[in-house]
């Protein structure tokens, strides 16, 4: 007799509502998490996309420790000292939040309890238990060994516990980003009078340029309630392949993003207090992570769910999504008392009716992402071709199709080319 029906590595999001659900559904839950408490250790961006938490916490933003509501999305190219903002003011149909972590998992995590599932923090899991082959159960740091019929992984980017139980190929740097971020306080009034925002209406905005000097990536600013999220998100084979030492250029590209004139004026007074790093799956799920095994599943960022479209990270909805489907597979599967592979199999079919069909418009977002053109000639052709249409210094000027053939041919860019890039962004997003 296993000493619990199911263990679950991890306390993000991913791991957290999995717990929940299957807690709920009268299963004993144990919940292992490294950090101090739930959510310590965690970070990202700044915006949860709602539409699979209200899945289950149906209108969670009136409880959940949630900051602003996203109102206003702004993609900015940046040359130089110069730039360019698009602008969108919606009241969308989807809705997002942002949100600090810290707090949010801590909420999330407290809901698995309130549900019935032990949460123990401050516990490292080491590997999977394996016997004759099959997952049953965890060892944790003192090789302390412990039994479940299923085990979650939900352990984030770097899942050791999928990799030790064989789900998923040895990845290189080219799989990940590397993402900064610092957390500036500033007054509600500033933030709302700064990102022309009304109270609770959040902003967010995120930008490329030679800021990363031609380093897949770009930054970002989420507003909070009195404060800004700010970073900046870099792929980390790219990175390497320009640069000696990661922590530096992330470190130095984070100055030049907030001294950059038109991101400086949204900061001016603020007060730094937090610095984080983290590691983002990019491309994971892509390159072949096996989702179930005899006695475990893999949810959340440790499948590798997250994507990098550009103008919109997600991670936290698709974790969530995908432990939503985990939860249900294995609650089939200990009610009807096979844990195999083959019934937990049904994990991924209830993906692959929903979520997973997202994931073949990502595979070609994450192509195009690698376009370095994207992160060096666009913005600067971007940010040109505006000044070209709106400045007016007296001269005659030439007509819009010679400006960008000059533009495009000055980067290298062949008009045939730039209509295929074109044709290719319209075509993934
Ligand atoms: C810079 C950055 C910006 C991002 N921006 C956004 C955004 O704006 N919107 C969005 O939707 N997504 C964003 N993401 C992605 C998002 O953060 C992830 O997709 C999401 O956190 C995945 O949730 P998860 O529960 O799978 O993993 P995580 O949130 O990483 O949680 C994993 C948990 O497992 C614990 N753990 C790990 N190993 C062990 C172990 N051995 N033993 C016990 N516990 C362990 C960790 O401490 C952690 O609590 C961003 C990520 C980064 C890094």
């Amino acid at each position: 007799m296993a000493d619990f029906d199911v263990i679950v590595v991890g306390a993000g999001p991913a791991g957290s509502v999995a717990s929940y659900l299957l807690a709920k559904r009268g299963h004993t839950v144990l919940t292992v998490e490294r950090g101090k408490r739930p959510g310590a250790k965690n970070m990202f961006g700044g915006r949860l996309y709602s539409w699979s938490l209200e899945r289950i916490f149906p209108e969670f933003w009136k409880e959940a420790p949630v900051e602003r509501e996203v109102t206003k999305e702004v993609l900015g190219f940046l040359h130089g000292e110069r730039g360019v903002e698009i602008r969108l003011s919606t009241r969308p149909k989807g809705r997002s939040f942002t949100l600090l972590r810290a707090k949010f998992d801590q909420w999330l995590a407290e809901k698995a309890e309130d549900a019935g599932a032990e949460v123990i923090s401050g516990f490292k899991v080491e590997r999977p238990l394996i016997r004759d082959g099959r997952v049953v159960g965890i060892v944790a740091e003192g090789d302390e060994e412990m039994e479940a019929e299923v085990v979650i992984a939900a352990d984030g980017a770097l899942s050791f516990m999928a990799e030790k139980a064989g789900l998923r190929p040895k990845l290189s740097k080219e799989d990940f980003a590397v993402g900064a971020k610092e957390v500036i306080e500033l007054p509600k009034e500033v933030i709302e009078d700064r990102f022309g925002l009304s109270e609770d209406e959040g902003a967010a905005q995120l930008y490329v340029g030679d800021l990363t000097e031609g380093v897949i990536g770009g930054g970002f600013i989420y507003t909070n309630k009195e404060s800004v999220s700010l970073g900046v998100v870099m792929r980390i084979g790219s990175l390497a392949s320009k640069v000696s030492e990661i922590s530096t250029a992330m470190w130095e590209v984070t100055e030049k993003f907030k001294s950059h004139p038109m991101i400086r004026r949204y900061l001016e007074g603020g007060k730094l207090v937090e610095y984080s790093a983290h590691i983002i799956p990019e491309t994971q799920f892509m390159r072949g992570v096996k989702l179930y095994t005899d006695g475990m599943v893999v949810v959340g960022d440790a499948a590798g769910f997250c994507v990098n479209y550009g103008v919109t990270v997600r991670g936290m909805d698709f974790a969530i999504e995908s432990a939503r489907a985990a939860a249900e597979a294995v609650h089939h599967a200990l009610e009807s008392g096979d844990t195999s592979a083959r019934s937990l199999s049904k994990y991924q079919e209830i993906l692959s009716s929903g979520m997973l069909r997202e994931f073949e418009t990502a595979k070609k977002a994450v192509d195009l992402m690698e376009d370095e053109r994207l992160y060096s000639s666009i913005p600067k052709i971007a940010v040109e071709t505006l000044e070209h249409l709106f400045l007016v210094d007296g001269k005659p000027k030439e007509n819009l199709y010679s400006f960008l053939r000059k533009e495009f041919s000055e980067e290298g860019i062949s008009l045939l080319s730039a209509l295929l890039l074109g044709w290719k962004a319209l075509r993934s997003m």
